[in-house]
């Protein structure tokens, strides 16, 4: 019967041997070693499935203690118990097999029932002690698992003490992303090592445990006045393990501060906090505050009533002139997207944009945008009025979620629109993460005739580099950048510098959030083309645009 658990009986006397086998036959499948020596033979063949040995001590060739030491340092067979038979009542025996790591001992002669309960016994034993070491750590890591993190916890929560104590998540950023390019093989490779890493760093009182696929849990006291958690989630990991350049961690910190919520909620609350600042580059950590929760749930709010915005066309799009500097007359526009909800009322994209770049609404959203502004350029040519190029803003996610090239193309086909007078603004966050995908649909774009203008060039993720990698027409300098190289005497700026390397690259330059007519001069003379900004005009609403293009 293949379903039957298999004993090993080590004997050398043929009649034990047989009597063994005949009592042990009526439960499991028994196999027979005359020494110690073909014992192991047999070990090695079966490996793990042998559930128990039944050994004697006196054999020639390999004596069952020589075997009970070799076995017992082997890390493979040392958890298989081993019943020693014992001459009756020698208390030196049975001392002997237990020193040697013997897991029980019985006399000599055999009692059939008596050893078939101790063997079924010491079997479920020892399968149980298997299972638990199994739930207790993570296959690939070797770390706790999250259930025995979990418990874990709870017993220090259990206890009555002054201790503070810390939780914290991590979180990889980027990890699908490497998955997806480079196997699961080096992710599997890439956990292992954080693991061991983390592992190393965790001081004598911390534990951790893996998550999920690439979430951690840490579990910190503090001491003294120290937080420990944050000398450990203070370094640099890109640095510090070379096989992680690519990878960005993300570190949640929950302090435990009422002991009576689930240990799962607050685990939660420590990857919220890791979770709120994925996309920052510039902050691997965050600490969980009551404030973070609101936040949460009124971002869920948000997120949840934006199907029916879109339906009920809660959405309203305003156009933000841009001025031309050497002609001194409007040039262009820019389409930024507004939200007016009947209860919450008038909401700026700052707030909405990022969590629907996150979720994955925004080309839903963006198309919506497109599509007006191709429906107003188109109505425009129809009514005569002096038409100028309107820019839409293009997020990251509108190519990764979405088939950019195929929306833009079909909407100008539909509305009948000149490719030039369609402007796409790569936003920040599609062009620094720099894909090909990204790459390849703005080369195509261009290709097709459309303006590629790169959004918020200088803001810190920008650099000359990207811009000769992806096809680009405009440069679009940041509005911070523009107030910060505008606060500094002209000879220490270097927006004249970046100016004439724009010009150099035949791209155009426009200076966005120009306020003051001050900035509009400096701007003039360092030979910016165009400029956008308060100063000239504020976003504005289709009416107050329309008679500003046709006066
Ligand atoms: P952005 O593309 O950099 O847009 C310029 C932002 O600066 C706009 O904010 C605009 O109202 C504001 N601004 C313009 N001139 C001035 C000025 O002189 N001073 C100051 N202080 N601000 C000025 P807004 O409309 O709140 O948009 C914020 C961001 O949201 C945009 O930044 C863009 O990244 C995103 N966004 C807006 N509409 C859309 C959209 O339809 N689709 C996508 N994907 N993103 C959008
Ligand atoms: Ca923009
Ligand atoms: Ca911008």
């Amino acid at each position: 019967m293949a379903g039957r658990k298999r004993v090993l009986i080590v004997e050398d006397n043929d009649i034990n041997r047989e009597m063994l086998a005949d009592i042990l036959d009526v439960n499991y499948r028994v196999l027979q070693a005359e020494n110690g020596q073909a014992a192991l033979d047999i070990l090695a063949e079966q490996k793990n499935h042998i559930s128990l040995i039944l050994l004697d001590v006196q054999m020639p060739v390999m004596d069952g203690y020589t075997f009970l030491d070799r076995i017992k340092a082997d890390k493979e067979y040392s958890m298989i118990p081993v019943i020693v038979m014992t001459q009756s009542n020698s208390e030196e025996d049975e001392l002997a097999a237990l020193d040697h790591g013997a897991t029980d001992f019985l006399p000599k002669p055999y009692r059939p029932q008596i050893i078939l309960h101790r063997v079924a016994s010491l079997i479920k034993l020892r399968e149980t002690a298997a299972i638990a070491n199994l739930l207790q750590y993570d296959r690939l890591t070797g770390l706790y698992t999250k259930d025995y993190f979990y418990q874990k916890v709870r017993e220090y929560m259990a206890e009555d003490s002054e201790e503070t104590y810390f939780i914290v998540g991590s979180n990889f950023v980027n990890f699908k992303l490497v998955n997806d390019a480079s196997g699961t093989m080096m992710g599997d490779y890439l956990l292992k090592e954080f693991s061991r890493f983390v592992k190393a760093r965790l001081g004598d009182f911390a534990f951790c445990c893996r998550y999920s696929a690439d979430r951690f849990l840490f579990f910190f006291k503090q001491e003294k006045d120290q937080l420990v958690w944050q000398k450990f989630v203070d370094f640099d990991l890109q640095e510090t393990v070379p096989d992680f350049k690519n990878i960005v961690v993300r570190w949640g910190i929950y302090e435990i501060k009422d002991r009576t919520i689930p240990v799962e909620m607050m685990c939660d609350r420590a990857f919220l906090a890791a979770d709120r600042i994925k996309h920052q580059y510039n902050q691997s950590w965050s600490v969980y505050d009551e404030s973070l929760r609101d936040e949460l749930l009124r971002e869920q709010a948000i997120i949840s009533a934006m199907d029916t915005a879109l339906s009920e066309k809660q959405f309203d799009v305003y156009l933000q002139p841009k001025f031309s500097l050497s002609r001194n007359c409007m040039a262009g526009a820019e389409a930024l997207v507004r939200w007016i909800h009947p209860e919450w009322g008038f909401m700026s994209p700052g707030e909405f944009i990022p969590l629907f770049e996150k979720n994955g609404f925004i080309p839903k959203l963006d198309r919506y945008v497109w599509e007006w502004v191709c429906a107003k350029l188109s109505e425009w040519k129809q009514k005569g009025y002096p038409i100028v190029p309107v820019s839409v803003n293009i997020s990251r996610a509108d190519v990764f979620h979405g088939d950019l090239v195929d929306t833009i193309t079909s909407l100008t086909k539909k509305y009948d629109i000149d490719p030039a007078y369609l402007h796409l603004e790569i936003t920040e966050s599609a062009y620094t993460s720099n894909t090909n995908q990204i790459i390849q649909a703005i080369d195509h774009l261009h290709s097709l005739g459309y303006v590629i203008e790169m959004d918020d060039f200088g803001s810190g993720y920008s650099s000359f580099n990207m811009l000769s990698q992806m096809s680009t027409d405009v440069l679009k300098l940041d509005m911070k950048f523009i107030q910060n190289e505008l606060a500094k005497p002209a000879e220490q700026s270097f927006l004249q510098d970046v100016i004439n390397m724009a010009h150099r690259a035949k791209l155009t330059v426009v200076a966005e959030g120009v306020e003051t007519l001050e900035q509009a001069e400096r701007l003039m003379l360092a030979g910016c083309d165009y400029a956008q900004g308060y100063y000239y005009a504020k976003p504005l609403p289709l009416a107050e645009f329309e008679r500003m293009l046709t006066k």
